[in-house]
């Protein structure tokens, strides 16, 4: 892996002469491979103490122009990542992808509606199908959590739709670099989208992944274990998740988040079978599980309830 920063980049192209003056403090960025970067959240919940910067952020770099796949938390997270690709290369952003409706991975995109500085068009919006609807009713909410939690009143502009929109399988050409986009049926979200740059052998699975943080179940865990196992046939040489490292070994880096989700799968069956109500099964599997999971206190039960509201009825 390489760890070139992109602060070693921007001296670089700024001695060359390249550099755009950036008025914003730009997001620390590191290069995975060649023209891949990210910019890794904390492992926390989306609030004002971690800033809103919990999602992983990335941009791939073509020769034309550049994909940023994920924007942050907050408008303010996703102006400091559109400086840190500014500082990168002086080449446009031409696509913006979100993987999914969450919050904490799209709420930047309206650092991205303006044009270039040097007059390129803005870029255009990318997302799964029903990425349309999701956040057509979580709108509102977004809404008031950034005026409420983070002190920011969202302009008319700010919650930005996509314009492109992805029913199975989507191609997007950055210029001698073309990046692979899937629709997933419903998985952790009804509407998550992975990136895949074919050049770097480099996956972006927005929250398809988890690692470090623990998975959240808000689709189907019954779909979003099939889709693992249909994932296991890219050729990946880098997994990047939506929250915690980036991975090199795979399909081991799916190991962990299926494990715990095909346990809590077999645990809450066996609950039901019990004649179980909610309640007794959120006690009996309640306990929360340990390394290598963060944040457990705060979603275990809740996936034991989603669970339990998806098996009900098989
Ligand atoms: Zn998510």
């Amino acid at each position: 892996m390489l760890a070139r920063s992109a602060a070693l980049l921007m001296a670089t192209l700024c001695a060359a002469g390249a550099c755009l003056a950036q008025a914003e403090a730009a997001l620390a960025v590191t290069e995975l491979a060649p023209g891949v970067f990210l910019h890794q959240g904390k492992v926390a919940d989306w609030t004002p103490a971690s800033s809103g910067d919990v999602a992983n952020m990335g941009f791939v770099v073509g020769k034309r122009c550049v994909a940023v796949i994920d924007t942050g938390g907050t408008p303010a997270l996703g102006r400091a990542l559109r400086a840190a690709v500014a500082r990168t290369t002086p080449l446009p952003v031409c696509w913006v992808i979100n993987t999914h409706a969450h919050p904490d991975h799209l709420l930047g995109n309206g650092a991205f509606t303006t044009a270039g500085t040097d007059g390129a068009p803005a870029p255009q919006f990318v997302g799964h199908t029903r990425l349309l609807a999701a956040l057509g009713a979580r709108e509102r909410y977004f809404r008031n959590a950034l005026q409420r939690d983070f002190q920011f009143t969202p302009a008319p502009g700010d919650i930005v739709y996509p314009t492109v929109l992805v029913e199975r399988r989507l191609e997007l050409d950055l210029g001698q670099r073309v990046l692979q986009l899937d629709a997933w049926p419903t998985a952790h979200t009804d509407n998550d989208l992975t990136v895949y740059d074919p050049a770097s052998r480099t996956l972006f699975l927005g929250d398809l992944l988890f690692a470090d943080h623990i998975p959240v179940v808000d689709g189907s865990l019954k779909g979003w274990l099939a889709a693992l196992v249909a994932l296991r046939g890219f050729d990946v040489a880098r997994a990047v998740p939506g929250h915690g490292a980036p991975a090199t070994a795979w399909p081991a880096a799916l190991g962990n988040q299926t494990r715990y989700l095909d346990t809590l799968l077999a645990d809450t069956r066996k609950a039901l079978a019990d004649g179980q109500t909610l309640a007794q099964t959120v006690q009996r599997l309640g306990a929360l599980p340990t390394s290598p999971w963060r944040l457990a206190e705060t979603f275990h039960r809740r996936n034991i309830t989603a669970a339990y509201a998806e098996l009900e009825w098989e």
